[in-house]
């Protein structure tokens, strides 16, 4: 795998190549559904679900093998929560998925740890 090199902006480490270092750094465009210190989310370039957001830890970390710092997983779900409680669609009353896609075979394709909160369709099982 390529290696990135490892920049810091106000203290923080970025890594260069990453697109959701840049999207969190604000170097590149998202619609932002949430922000707050540890953790970013916006909405998904290609939407696979009415409502599809994409939440991340600011920080870089590439999956969840690497996290050293648990506590980044409460914030994480500290943040769908609230974006699930500030939805005005109603979309999350009937329901929705939550997943990570980790490594090659498990479908990651951006090498930046994030979680997928998908609703405002039936999910189905088992996934593909
Ligand atoms: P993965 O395939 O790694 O689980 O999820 C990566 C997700 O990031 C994909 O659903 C993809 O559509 C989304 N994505 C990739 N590039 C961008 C981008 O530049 N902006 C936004 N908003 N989403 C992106
Ligand atoms: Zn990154």
């Amino acid at each position: 795998m390529k290696r990135m090199s490892q920049k810091r902006i106000k203290g923080k480490p970025i890594m260069s190549e990453c697109i959701f270092c840049k999207i969190a750094s604000g170097e590149m465009n998202a619609d932002i559904v949430y922000r707050d210190d540890k953790v970013v989310a916006f909405r998904d370039i290609a939407p696979q679900a009415p409502v599809h957001v994409i939440i991340i830890p600011a920080d870089h970390v590439e999956r969840i093998e690497a996290v050293k710092n648990y506590d980044i997983f409460g914030e994480i779900f500290r943040a769908i929560n609230v974006i699930i409680k500030d939805d005005a669609t109603g979309a999350f009353k009937q329901g929705f998925r939550v997943v990570s896609n980790s490594g090659r075979a498990g479908g990651q394709t951006v090498d930046h740890l994030h979680f997928h909160l998908l609703s405002g369709r039936q999910m189905l099982w088992p996934p593909g």
